[in-house]
């Protein structure tokens, strides 16, 4: 109890200092002296207010990455002394665990049993993940088959400089995402956090420079997608971006980074496909269906905002979730009590609620939630929300939500769905629930997407690859799949006549 009340204090005295962003190895405002505030989506307080970089600060962090690239000691670190810095952040975030997981909370409004066991743990073994990877990227050696004697061989060298942009979605886990695997490479980094969540990627960067990575190796630099993430996109000295958001940013990110040829990798959105059919054990899949909505409510890019039950078990599914659906408690993610928070913002709140709207008048049915509950007037919380529909055109059926609304939607047979799931712009995730392996295996092939979960949902591991097929993104995040964003490989040719 002493201690989580000391955590809490931590908390409040980082909450109550002048925040500053990081670049060179230097904590400063922003070039304009500007600010803009970040919110606790549970109350609307303001949290704190973090400097609103634009284009002057990210080509000073640009700066700063390019100086620590080519000319800092980073450069000359061998892959051991790089793997052992990052384990090093990784057990600093965990000694600092709790107080991470409380910050993101009050930024984000996610509960703390979420923060708590899942963003925090997994940004550490994130980090741990390819601290070990450091020492082991290596290249090949090839057969060449032109005439005389010739040694050919690869190096998988670092891109260079790296613009990463995130959402609020994870906040810290999607920092580890971006940042673990591009300093494992040895590149050098300018972050942009989301607007609505920029607090624990700063606590982050005080911990990065704690444990001794150069100056400049990450730069973090807080304000808007429009004026610092464009910067970053745009400049010509940032070797490739990195992005994971809206499928609409997205293609302004490849539009932007064709100037100087950028590599750009994207992790975008979805509109993830629950398959139920009636041979599955139904004990697991209905609350494989809830979770796989309502986690992080319903603010997941693999959301399986689409359940699709085959006609026989149809109403039986609908009835539980229904049911669950009325009973989970809504509050403050500090609450441990509470069992979903509110959304991030007043913007993603209003979204959520145009969606149900249109939900209505497109004519699916409402079964439960739709609205904001009474006594929690302040926060952005939305009901869990279920809808049933049996038209694939719906504007709910077709757009990402982003929330805790979930389309229930019935078919025939394995051809059926099979079209149904894959008639869709994105392509990042699905759920296929049977007890029949032939059945579970055959479907599986058939989706286009890029993670599939049979007998389970939400699945990631940091060596199983993650991202997606059609406009749910471009490349692959995690395992050795995420070497290959952060390196260019290089043939070296040696005549050995
Ligand atoms: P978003 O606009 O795509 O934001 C993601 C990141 O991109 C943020 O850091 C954002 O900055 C930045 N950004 C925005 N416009 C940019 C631009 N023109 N150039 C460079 N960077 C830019 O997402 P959002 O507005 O927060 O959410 C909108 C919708 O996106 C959601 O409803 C959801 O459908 C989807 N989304 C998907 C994921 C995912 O994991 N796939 C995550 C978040 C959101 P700001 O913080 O200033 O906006
Ligand atoms: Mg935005």
């Amino acid at each position: 109890m002493d201690q989580a009340l000391s955590v809490q204090e931590r908390v409040r005295g980082f909450l109550g200092r002048e925040q500053k962003m990081l670049i060179g190895g230097q904590w400063v405002s922003a070039v304009s002296g500007k600010t803009f505030p970040t919110v606790n989506p549970a109350t609307g307080e303001v949290l704190a207010h973090v400097p609103d970089g634009d284009a002057a600060d990210v080509d000073k962090a640009v700066r700063a990455a390019r100086r620590a690239l080519e000319e800092g000691p980073w450069s000359r670190m061998t892959p051991a002394e790089r793997s052992r810095l990052l384990y090093k952040l990784a057990d600093k975030i965990e000694e600092r665990a709790t107080e991470f997981a409380q910050l993101e909370t009050l930024d984000n409004g996610k509960t703390i049993r979420e923060s708590a066991n899942i963003d925090i743990p997994g940004t550490v073994e994130h980090f741990r993940y390819f601290a070990g990877w450091a020492t082991k990227i290596t290249g090949e050696t090839i057969p060449v088959s032109v005439p005389g004697h010739f040694l050919n061989y690869t190096r998988r060298e670092p891109v260079g400089v790296v613009g990463q942009i995130i959402p609020w979605n994870f906040p810290l886990l999607m920092a580890a995402w971006k940042i673990a695997p591009a300093l494992a490479c040895g590149n050098t980094v300018v972050l942009k956090p989301a607007e609505q969540t920029p607090l624990t990627a700063l606590l982050l960067g005080e911990l990065i420079q704690e444990v001794g990575f150069p100056d400049g190796v990450v730069n973090i630099v807080t304000g808007f997608g429009e004026t610092a993430g464009a910067a970053l996109v745009n400049h010509p000295d940032v070797d490739k971006i990195a992005f994971t958001g809206s499928t609409e940013v997205g293609r302004k990110i490849m539009q932007g980074a064709a100037g100087n040829m950028k590599r750009v990798s994207l992790e975008l959105g979805g509109k993830s496909p629950n398959i139920i059919f009636p041979d599955a054990d139904l004990s697991k899949a209905i609350p494989g269906a809830i979770m796989g909505i309502y986690f992080n409510q319903g603010q997941v890019c693999a959301a399986g905002s689409r359940v699709y039950v085959q006609k026989g078990v149809f109403d039986n599914v609908v009835s539980n979730m229904v049911d669950y659906s009325k009973s989970v408690r809504l509050g403050p993610g500090i609450d441990p009590q509470s069992e979903m928070g509110p959304l991030v913002s007043n913007e993603q709140f209003n979204r959520v609620m145009h969606y149900i709207e249109r939900g209505r008048e497109e004519g699916a049915e409402l079964l439960c939630g739709g609205a904001r509950p009474d006594h929690l007037s302040n926060g952005y919380f939305v009901q869990p929300t279920v809808f049933v529909a049996t038209q694939n055109d719906l504007t709910i059926m077709r757009e990402e939500i982003f929330g805790p609304v979930v389309v229930v939607s019935p078919f025939n047979d394995i051809e059926d769905i099979v079209k149904k799931a894959n008639d869709t712009m994105y392509g990042l995730a699905a759920g296929v629930w049977t007890n029949d392996i032939r059945k579970a295996h055959r479907t599986a092939h058939l989706l286009k997407a890029g993670t599939v979960w049979v007998n389970c949902y939400n699945l990631i591991d940091n060596a199983s690859p993650w991202g997606g097929f059609k406009q749910s993104g471009i490349g692959r995040e995690m395992g050795h799949y995420a070497l290959e964003l952060y390196t260019e490989v290089k043939s070296v040719w040696v005549n050995l006549d």
